[in-house]
């Protein structure tokens, strides 16, 4: 569903993706992990076109989108849900109008209509009793779980998620990781960078080890935890379990 072919992406001239060709299938969990500064949110940026890439190719459902117009790439990538580390909700809305306002505005869904998949997915994410709430009246963790309805509500075919939890208190995690774990489980494709290692090896089809502007792995996750190929890899391995 997205294929990515001799990706490079420099900035000044200083190259942070060097050459990277990879794929993700539909319904694949993708694990990115990676040393700070290694490209990681650099590389899912390139993904959804929100950075453009130096040169090479980023396919998503079979169209190139770096040879299409703003308005055509706009539109594809409405089809990717983008959840970041910082949540961006809108803070003078309630958490049902967050999550309504772009199928509305964007798709021309009928109000009674958003409103209707609005308490679908907190549901899903277990906020319902919270749709009136602010933003500023939630914890971290339900602000991501917020993030996280909102970007479904547009029904994308792939999710990106940029260290979704890594800005909330430790004990906000978990509920944050469930959520994403059960559209994991639901056939979402998805490609998740984290430094969760929990997650990675219990809910990842294929861990892609970042380093020096390649992925230097693409492994399972018992492969990759059990028998990390490369000195790279087992050095990162080694500093953080
Ligand atoms: P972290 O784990 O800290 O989030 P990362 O793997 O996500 O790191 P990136 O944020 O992609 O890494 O950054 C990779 C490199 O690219 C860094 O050296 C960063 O300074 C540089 N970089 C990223 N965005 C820009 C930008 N807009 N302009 C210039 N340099 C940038
Ligand atoms: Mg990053």
């Amino acid at each position: 569903i997205i294929e990515v072919k001799n990706l490079a992406k420099e900035f000044d001239g200083n190259p942070v993706l060097k050459d990277i060709t990879e794929q993700v299938n539909p319904g694949q969990v993708i694990v990115v992990i990676g040393p700070s500064g290694s490209g990681k949110s650099t590389f899912l940026r390139c993904l959804n076109l929100l950075e453009t890439p130096t040169s090479g190719q980023v396919a998503f459902d079979g169209q190139d989108l770096t040879t299409l117009d703003t308005k055509r790439v706009n539109e594809l990538r409405e089809q990717m849900g983008m959840v970041f580390q910082g949540f961006n909700l809108f803070p003078n809305m309630s958490v049902l109008e967050n999550i309504k306002l772009a199928p509305m505005k964007v798709k021309g869904v009928s109000d009674a209509d958003a409103t209707k998949r609005a308490h679908e997915l907190l549901q899903q994410v277990n906020l319902d009793d919270h749709a009136d709430a602010f933003p500023s009246s939630l914890s971290g963790g339900q602000k991501q779980r917020v993030a996280i309805a909102r970007a479904l509500a547009m029904d994308p075919k792939v999710m990106l998620f940029d260290e979704p939890t890594s800005a909330l208190d430790p004990e906000m995690v978990g509920e944050v990781l469930n959520v994403m774990q059960d559209l994991a489980t639901q056939g979402m494709t998805m490609v998740v960078v984290t430094h969760e290692m929990g997650f990675a090896k219990s809910v990842a089809d294929r861990i892609w080890f970042m380093a020096d502007g390649y992925i230097q792995e693409n492994s399972t996750p018992d492969d990759f935890f059990a028998h990390p190929q490369t000195e790279r890899a087992q050095d990162f391995l080694s500093k953080i379990l």
